[in-house]
This record gives structure tokens, sequence and C-alpha cells, in this order.
């Protein structure tokens, strides 16, 4: 009967693999690929909540809006910070697939395989669970991160032999090492490109006294940043405001001075990777040695980094294609694969 059931649903539903990230939300269609990669970003009215735009439009909100109107990133550093915002923009991204697919309205409830960060609690896993339920799918299974981008990756995760990820995202890093199926050891830090913009945002204020928006410093941080010294110099020139007069200033920006600003954060992730590899039995390393790191997420795309890390750990790295979609990669190849999905999954559910 349940089979039955499930072979007519195939008919009508579209399973989807989603990665609910602190920076951008993808969702991939099963058959079909990624078809949502969308900043993470709502904005509604403050008091009745209504929203009023997700994704990229609400991303250029940020920072415009007037009082009567907030614009926030539901999972800012890794966890649901907002549950209603969260549940809000799923249910939209799933709408939006569904319209997509000229699908019938209300009818296909779909299964989803969703990417979560190792660090979160049994509490912000229900939450996550209740806000895939709350935006209509029929079964919810989460998995960790870390093992969805090493699937996603292609890194064959099942084998007896261990394999380092480290995924750089926006609010959150995760370095696991996995083997069987299972994480080894791991570390989730609450450091990644968000608090590099930050740094940049510090390091204006300082050293220029400029106030640079959160948008603009992440454009510094792509346009010029690095994790070692390259050849060739860049500049951008980025608007802010004068700390001294309160008006609008422009400063040149220089890829010295930002490789210097975000120099800490970096090294604090690159600390918490070698920290975890101290701890890490030997047999596992001298796999990890053969094999090399894999690195992926979006922060992991700063110039030089992959360099940095090799020196550091004495240790081939190679960064993963499209590295910001690897775990929602990773989430649509569990679709595919029942029997992993069963292995690695963290927690599944029927509504
Ligand atoms: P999350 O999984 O937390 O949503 P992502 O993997 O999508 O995060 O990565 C988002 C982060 O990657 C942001 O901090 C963004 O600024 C940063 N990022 C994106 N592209 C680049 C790039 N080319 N160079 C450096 N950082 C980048
Ligand atoms: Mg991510």
């Amino acid at each position: 009967m349940t089979s039955l059931l499930d072979s007519l649903f195939a008919l009508v539903t579209y399973d989807l693999g989603i990665d609910l990230g602190t920076t951008n939300t993808l969702i991939l269609v099963k058959g079909k690929g990624v078809m949502i990669r969308e900043p993470s970003v709502v904005a509604r009215r403050k008091k009745s909540k209504e929203l009023l735009a997700v994704g990229t439009p609400a991303k250029k909100m940020i920072g415009k809006t007037p009082q009567l109107i907030e614009v926030i990133r539901p999972l800012r550093d890794g966890v649901i910070a907002d549950f209603d915002a969260t549940e809000a923009m799923l249910r939209h991204y799933i709408g939006e697939v569904h319209q997509s697919r000229g699908l019938l309205p209300k009818i296909p409830k779909p299964k989803v395989v969703v990417g979560i960060p190792s660090g979160v609690t049994e509490v912000e896993r229900r939450a996550v669970q209740d806000a895939c339920f709350s935006a209509g799918a029929r079964q919810a299974f989460l998995i960790e991160e870390p093992m969805a981008a090493a699937i996603g990756v292609g890194l064959p995760v099942a084998n007896p032999e261990g394999m380092l990820i480290v995924d750089i995202g926006g609010g959150t890093t995760e370095i696991a090492i996995i083997s069987l199926s299972g994480i080894v050891v791991e570390r989730c830090l609450r450091v990644a490109g968000d608090e590099m913009d930050q740094a940049i945002i510090a390091f204006a204020r300082l050293k220029h006294s400029l106030l640079l928006g959160e948008a603009t410093a992440e454009e510094i941080k792509i346009n010029l940043g690095s994790a070692i010294p390259l050849g060739g110099k860049k500049q951008m020139v980025a608007r802010g405001r004068d700390l001294g007069n309160g008006l609008p200033k422009s400063i040149k920006f220089e890829t010295d001075e930002v490789r210097e600003a975000i120099a800490p954060v970096i090294r604090q992730i690159v600390d918490q990777l070698t920290g975890l590899l101290e701890e890490t039995p030997p047999e596992l390393i001298s796999d990890i040695v053969a094999r090399g790191v894999t690195l992926c997420g979006g922060g992991s795309q700063i110039a030089g980094l992959d360099k940095l890390i090799a020196e550091e750990t004495k240790m081939p790295v190679w960064v993963a294609d499209d590295p910001l979609s690897a775990v929602v990669r990773g989430c649509g190849k569990l679709l595919d694969n029942p029997l992993l999905l069963a292995r690695v999954r963290v927690t599944s559910g029927l509504k």
C-alpha cells in the first residue's frame, strides 16, 4: 500500500534537496538540477510579519528600509535565529519550484533532504524539520552539511578511509573528517565569510575613519581579499560614510590592507583545522595525506586560501568545483540513493 502511494506520489511530486545556508539557500529538484540559488534573506513588515520579499530582492533592501520594515537573515549564525522567517522563506522557494514545474497547487508534497550545520541542537533540528513540514514537505530527512558536502563533491564517504572536508560558508565553518559514512571528528565554528566582512568594516573604521555597509565590505573581500600575498596589486574604490563629519566619502582599498584585515579570521579557521588534525587518529591522517583536503563553501574562494592551508597542514588541498553548491548536490545525490541516505541521515520523519 505504502509503495503504491509512493509511486503515485512520484508521478505528481518533485523531491527536493535543500541547502539552508546562513548566506544562500539552494534547492535542487530531483532529475532537474539546482533550480534555486538565492540569498537566505527575508524582508517583512515588523508588526504584522507580512512577507514583502525573499532572496535577491530582499537582500537589495538591506540597510535601506524604512522603520516599519525589517530585513533579516533567518539563519545568520548557523542556527535558526528566526523560525517564522525560515519557514516563510522555505515555503516561498518550494512554492516557486512548484510553479515553475506547472504543477497544481496543493497536490504534490515533496520528500526533502536538508543539510543542517553539524553543530545544531536537537531543538534546532526539530525546528528545521517543522519548517519543512509547514512549508509543505511530506517527508523530511536531515543530514549534516559536511557529510552532504562530501557526497556532493564526490568523495566515497562509505569507504573505510579518512576524508577531510572544510566548508567555509557565511556564518559557519565546518571541518569534518569522514569515514565509513560517519563523521569521526569535527569542528563547527561560527567564524566564516561574514566575519571577514566585519573585519573589513572594523579596519575601514580604524584606518580610514570610514563607515562601510556590509554589502560593500563583502564586495571588497571578494574583489581584493586573499589569504597570502599574491603577485600583482589590485585596488578598488568603495564608498561609505566619514565618521568625522557624517558625509559620504570614497576610499581606495588595496589588496595588502584587505589581506591584513581578514588575516585574523583566516588564522582562526586554519588553527581550528590544524587543531582538529592533532586529534585525528594516525591511520586516518595518512589517508588524508594521500587524498588531500577538500575545501568548499563560498568562503573557500578567497584567493590563495588553498595554498595557505596546504603550507600549514603539509597536505595537498583542492577547492571543489562550484564550491557553493556542494551541499545541495550531496542532498540531491541522496534522493537517488536511499541506502546511503538511511546510513547518513541524522533524523527523518513523516509529516
Ligand atoms: P552558507 O552555506 O553559509 O550559506 P555559502 O557557502 O553560500 O555560505 O558562502 C557564502 C560566503 O561566501 C559569503 O560570506 C560570501 O561573501 C562568500 N563568498 C562568495 N563568493 C566569494 C568569493 N569569490 N571570494 C570570497 N568569498 C566569497
Ligand atoms: Mg553552507
